[in-house]
């Protein structure tokens, strides 16, 4: 008979752990008939499925011991973690027993004998480890014995990945799905509960979680689910299940309770999450959003209770407290952003509403333009004219911002490639998110400037101060690998983020564009005038071309023409303006120059 339980993820050496009881119901198809197998060709007694995130599945076919441990040796968690067969002959001769047995109430005598192969699932994620047991000491395993133990695992991994095709759990923290969670919501709705909180937990925006991936890789991910929900259920009331219910997001029903929701406990929850993970070795702090839903159970039907306490969880991310409880302003707010997402996932895939616009930026010496940057702009058929400011940091948390900044690089370097053939010598600069770092921006740079016939050093990539102060290696590498190529990096509205000046030396940046708010601020006080002009002449000391933005004013573009300045962008010069306006805007400006 097999049975289930869940141990508490704590596996300091030398104490025992103690499973957590969990409902049935998550079981892993065909466990029973492995364990079986070998049970059978193993001749032991007990046979455990035990996983990385501490949940273990027990078989037994002996009558002596017909119930799951109350408590496991922390060799099984060992061996759950790390993929590498054990083999320990007798416990007693083992020193890391130390007396402590396997097992505890197996209705057992003491385990002697332990054997475990490690777990994978079909693409090859290490998930678990397959354990043997028996009462009495063995030599060893037998060749024959280990393909069979070999087998056995290899199926059991199997089983894993079918229970998460089910739908019933998740593959890498085997944590049980959303179809479960609602499983249990309609359960309680039938047992007669009236009102139920939901808990949601996202452990990071969509950008900011697909970011990690890009920079650590799947098996980072997927380590740092594992250590996030060990987390949660470390701090979960008694009796209540964890569901996995999206890529990056839990979700619990919590203990029916009258009261109000305990912000005490909440507060206890998001402290704990944002202490920093020490996942694979690497520190990680994460972005969390708790969000929380006093849901009428009987009002269940129809309607997506998840999709509200999302609204809550998504306002929650942002905030000081990192939790808040479902308003219908959440809602609100939330669809509207959802219709825009899902109308700019609509316009990135079909393009004819986007179109980029150019603003030059002009040399201050010999008042010619020398670059132009490229503008995104989205017409929308109902809603008009929505500005980058409202559309770029939404294509940012839902994860499309790449395929923007494709569309925008291929088309701006196009358009590049066609002007100078026409004769206008002109460089161009392009603003990138942080979110598009990573080597496949640099080979699309590399191919978009082949394909358009374009000198790779006319272009020039603009970065916020945070994206180059990010101190990540990755981040580092992929900054090399754009200078490298001969593309200029700039620095974009400098000044509004939190870095200091020392920290300006270690920016991997060619140039500094002055952030326009402390530019167009200068018409209204002197000190503003000082601020600019000190941050120029830094700027220029430690070798940067400065890049003044923001001049809105002939009052303005006098004040900086006796700066430390290299150039000027702004609507004293030109408003960003579409691709056929700019030969003749450059015509008329060339002619006024001389
Ligand atoms: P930014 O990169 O700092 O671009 C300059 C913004 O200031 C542009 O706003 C431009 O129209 C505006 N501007 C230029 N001169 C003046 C002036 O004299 N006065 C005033 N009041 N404004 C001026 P826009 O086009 O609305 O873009 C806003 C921001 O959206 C950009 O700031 C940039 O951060 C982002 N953005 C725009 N297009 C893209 C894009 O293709 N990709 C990315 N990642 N971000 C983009
Ligand atoms: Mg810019
Ligand atoms: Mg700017």
């Amino acid at each position: 008979m097999a049975s289930e339980s869940d141990t508490a993820p704590d596996d300091t050496p030398g104490e025992v752990l103690n499973p957590i009881d969990m409902a049935d119901g998550f079981a892993v198809p065909g466990f029973d008939a492995v364990a079986r197998l070998a049970a059978h060709s193993l001749r032991v007694p007990v046979v455990s499925l035990v996983l990385a995130t501490g949940s273990a599945y027990w078989f037994s076919d002996d009558a002596r011991s017909p119930h799951s441990p109350q408590a496991l040796h922390p060799l099984y968690l060992e061996a759950a973690r790390h993929g590498e067969t054990q083999v320990v002959p007798d416990t007693n001769a083992d020193e890391r027993f130390g007396g402590v047995p396997l097992l505890t109430d197996l209705r057992t005598a003491s385990m002697r004998f332990f054997a475990s192969e490690p777990v994978y699932t079909l693409s090859g994620q290490h998930v678990g480890a397959l354990c043997v047991m028996d009462y009495a000491p063995r030599d060893g395993l037998s060749e024959k014995e280990h393909d069979d133990l070999r087998d056995a695992a290899e199926l059991a991994g199997t089983g894993l990945v079918l229970g998460s095709y089910l739908g019933r759990t998740d593959p890498v923290t085997q944590l049980p799905h959303r179809n479960a969670f609602f499983e249990d919501l309609r359960a309680r709705q039938r047992s007669g509960a009236h009102r139920a909180w939901l808990i949601a937990i996202d452990v990071a925006p969509v950008s900011r979680f697909n970011a990690f991936i890009r920079a650590m890789g799947h098996a980072y991910a997927d380590e740092l689910m594992r250590d996030v929900a060990a987390r949660i259920q470390v701090w979960m009331p008694e009796h209540t299940h964890l569901y996995q219910v999206g890529i990056h997001r839990f979700a619990a029903v919590l203990p029916d309770s009258p009261h109000a929701v305990d912000g005490a406990q909440m507060d206890e929850l998001v402290h704990r999450l944002r202490q920093p993970f020490d996942c694979l070795g690497i520190p990680l702090t994460i972005q969390p959003g708790v969000g929380l839903l006093n849901l009428e159970v009987g009002e269940l039907d129809g309607g997506d209770p998840l999709r509200l306490v999302m609204s809550a969880t998504h306002a929650a991310q942002d905030s000081v407290r990192g939790w808040s409880v479902y308003e219908p302003a959440h809602d609100e707010q939330h669809r509207q952003e959802f219709f825009l997402v899902t109308e700019l996932a609509a316009a990135l895939n079909d393009r004819t509403e986007l179109e980029l616009h150019y603003q030059p930026r002009v040399e201050l010496a010999s008042g010619r333009c020398v670059a132009v940057e490229a503008l995104a702009r989205w017409r929308h058929p109902t809603l008009g004219a929505i500005p980058p400011g409202r559309f770029i940091p939404l294509a940012e948390q839902a994860g499309l911002m790449r395929t923007l900044t494709e569309w925008v690089l291929d088309h701006a370097i196009a358009q590049l490639g066609a002007w100078q053939r026409a004769g206008l010598a002109l460089k161009l600069s392009l603003n990138v998110s942080s979110s598009d770092l990573g080597s496949e921006l640099v080979e699309r740079l590399r191919s978009a400037a082949r394909r358009h016939d374009v000198a790779l050093d006319a272009l020039e990539l603009e970065f916020t101060e945070s994206t180059l102060l990010e101190h990540s290696d990755t981040t580092r590498e992929h900054l090399a690998a754009i200078r490298a190529l001969g593309i200029g990096i700039a620095i974009d509205d400098f000044g509004t983020g939190y870095s200091n000046l020392a920290s300006l030396r270690q920016m991997p940046a060619t140039s500094l564009k002055i952030d326009q708010s402390f530019v167009r601020a200068m018409e209204a006080s002197r000190h503003d005038g000082a601020i600019v002009r000190a941050m120029t002449e830094l700027a220029r000391e430690l070798g940067f071309r400065v890049v003044v933005e923001g001049v809105e004013t002939a009052q303005i573009y006098a004040a900086v023409c006796g700066m430390a300045c290299d150039e000027v962008q702004g609507f004293h010069i030109a408003r960003p303006m579409p691709a056929g306006e700019l030969p003749g805007w450059l015509a008329l400006r060339d002619a006024a120059v001389g």
